[in-house]
């Protein structure tokens, strides 16, 4: 089954920018697939329609089987999980537990369930230790892999990251490499570190001038690009 499915998808700006000319994938539950392409190529403006920040002129974006656009918006964001490329655009509460419990308490669990989806969620991205410490007391690294959990303790049917390895040191490059690995969930990551696609998705996609230009393994793209 589809983890997310984009057909035809069409988007100008209202400045009349069109930024999408017709994009066509699926992505199968459990891959993880590099979104590559160079600046301007409508990469930003893709991620925006996976949940409905921006909803699509022409197309249809599905994502396990709910229409973005016409299925609740709500669903469809606890779905497609957001990892920002600047964590502190994700992390503003007091303490690592309360960033965590925000999103799935937004959603109505409570009590014991919470507490365990934050504790599976940070065991996750190797920050149980950190559960009680605030946020800006910890490195860039893991201030990203607090930012990943408080989207996995959502429990979404696929993972979208933003440049997912930018700003990192060569130790947390790894270490998060290492966590996306172990990860049981689709991945669609934005990227411009070629390095860091071929190590973590067999599948890649580049998107330039607003169309899909090569969809195939990752090591094949690469070699042709
Ligand atoms: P990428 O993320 O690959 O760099 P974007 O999706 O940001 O590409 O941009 C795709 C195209 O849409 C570019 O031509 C860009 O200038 C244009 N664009 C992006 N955002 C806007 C906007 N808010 N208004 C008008 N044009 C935009
Ligand atoms: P990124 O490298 O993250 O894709 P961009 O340079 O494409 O960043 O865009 C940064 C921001 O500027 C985005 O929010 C995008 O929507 C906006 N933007 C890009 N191009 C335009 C444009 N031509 N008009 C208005 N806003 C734009």
């Amino acid at each position: 089954t589809a983890s997310l499915e984009v057909s035809r998808l069409a988007y100008a700006y209202p400045d009349g920018t069109q930024a999408l000319f017709g994009v066509d994938f699926r992505i199968e539950r459990g891959e993880r697939v590099a979104l590559l392409g160079p600046n301007g190529a409508g990469k930003t403006t893709l991620v925006l329609h996976l949940n409905g920040i921006l909803t699509a002129g022409h197309g249809t974006v599905t994502v396990a089987g709910l229409r973005v656009g016409e299925d609740s918006v709500l669903e469809i964001r606890r779905r497609v999980g957001l990892v920002f490329q600047d964590p502190d655009d994700q992390l503003f509460m007091p303490t690592v537990r309360e960033d965590v419990a925000f999103g799935p308490a937004n959603l109505g669990v409570r009590g014991e369930e919470l507490e365990q989806r934050v504790k599976d969620a940070l065991e996750k991205v190797g920050m149980r230790e950190a559960i009680d410490r605030p946020p800006h007391h910890l490195s860039f690294g893991q201030r990203r892999r607090v930012a990943v959990a408080t989207v996995l303790a959502m429990e979404p049917e696929i993972l979208v990251l933003d440049e997912p390895s930018s700003n990192l040191d060569p130790a947390s490059r790894r270490e998060l490499a290492e966590i996306l690995r172990s990860l049981d969930v689709t991945v669609l990551m934005v990227t411009h570190d070629l390095p860091y696609a071929l190590e973590l998705c067999e599948r890649s996609l580049i998107l330039s001038g607003g169309v899909i230009a090569a969809d195939g393994p990752t090591r094949e793209i690469l070699a042709d690009a």
